[in-house]
């Protein structure tokens, strides 16, 4: 949808997990809402795509559970047929939650969320402005929007570069916790084969040696029509080709991976998550940057690299804002 209100009472920035969970939580509340992300579609990280008939989960694989809250959000979500349990784990040394996917696919938990709020896709936040009042926050379009509050939920690093390209200045002690927040890369294949793949039942493998880290069969896992396997590169292959041919890390990756292809790669597609998950986490599930006009951060790196520490920093920071509004 494009812009029709030029301010909102909250905005917030990115329309991942924690974005999301942000916004509908606040949308529940009564607060106008509305949020703001530079791609063409919600989810970030829990991403999905395609390519032709094949349907490929690309980022986030499955959704774990360990807290009430999400518990009964996962519970909503399988009732209304938005996930499914995918399997438990018996993966050596990973701990034996139900792995959740989204159904159709992973993207489909953020369609969910979205519903009801008003998002506005490929606008690129380049610059905010603190005033007495409010945030006024520009668009790479030209756009403007004033809002009372703001949230931010970019990873870490982006939010930073937003801060320095403002001119914002933050605390020192600040600016040092949040820098030494790192991430590692994940360079992801997305492979058409022509026939069945090799990969074991239930259609995922995490091959203990590099350069992969994980395999998944996504017509094994139930959201592909077609044979798609999704391929995720370790974090050190990553690294090292990073600024490399795409196609040729590709292709280094699907020689590797041919023990568990068994059939023919007919097509395949090379992604980069530059901030794929938080390799520290931030000892809060928010953080206040200003109490007035109010703006917080949240987002994976501050409750949890997976998809429900960002969804429980999203209601943490949505809770935290509401408490700064009412004595704004
Ligand atoms: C390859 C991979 C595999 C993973 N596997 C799993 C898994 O199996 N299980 C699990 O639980 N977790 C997994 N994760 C982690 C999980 O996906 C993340 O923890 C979670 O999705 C992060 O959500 P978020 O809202 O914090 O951030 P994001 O999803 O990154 O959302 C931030 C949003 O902000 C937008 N944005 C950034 N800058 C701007 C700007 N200037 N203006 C407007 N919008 C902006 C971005 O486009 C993005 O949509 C995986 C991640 C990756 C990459």
């Amino acid at each position: 949808m494009s812009i029709k209100a030029l301010s909102a009472d909250i905005l917030i920035v990115g329309a991942g997990m924690a974005g999301l969970s942000a916004a509908a939580h606040l949308h529940n509340k009564g607060y106008q809402v509305l949020v703001v992300e530079k791609s063409r579609g919600v989810g970030g990280r829990l991403a999905s795509r395609r390519i032709g008939q094949a349907t490929f989960d690309h980022g986030a694989q499955f959704m774990t559970v360990r807290y009430p809250r999400f518990a009964s959000a996962v519970a909503q979500w399988q009732q209304i047929g938005v996930v499914q349990e995918w399997f438990t784990s018996t993966l050596p040394g990973n701990k034996a939650h139900v792995r959740w996917c989204g159904y159709p696919s992973m993207s489909a938990v953020a369609k969910d969320l979205a519903k009801g709020t008003a998002v506005t896709f490929e606008q690129r936040v380049v610059f905010l402005e603190q005033r007495d009042n409010d945030w006024l926050v520009s668009m790479a379009s030209g756009e403007m929007i004033s809002a009372t509050a703001l949230l931010l939920t970019p990873p870490v690093p982006q939010t930073l570069a937003l801060f320095n390209a403002s001119s914002i200045f933050l605390p020192t002690g600040t600016m040092k916790r949040l820098s030494s927040l790192t991430y590692d890369r994940c360079i992801a294949v997305l492979a058409v084969l022509n026939g069945p793949s090799a990969i074991p039942i239930p259609g995922c493998i995490a091959p203990s040696q590099n350069p992969i880290s994980w395999m998944a069969d996504n017509q094994q896992k139930g959201i592909s029509k077609v044979p798609a396997v999704t391929i995720h590169a370790d974090a050190s292959f990553s690294y090292e080709h990073w600024d490399l041919d795409r196609q040729k890390s590709g292709s280094i990756l699907l020689s590797s991976a041919q023990p568990w292809l068994s059939s023919k790669v007919i097509d395949f597609q090379v992604h980069g998550w530059k901030y794929a998950k938080p390799k520290q986490i931030h000892k809060d599930p928010s953080l206040t940057i200003s109490l007035s006009p109010p703006c917080i951060l949240a987002g994976d790196a501050f409750a949890g690299p997976r998809v429900e520490g960002a969804a429980r920093s999203g209601w943490a920071a949505a809770e935290a804002l509401e408490n700064l509004i009412r004595n704004h």
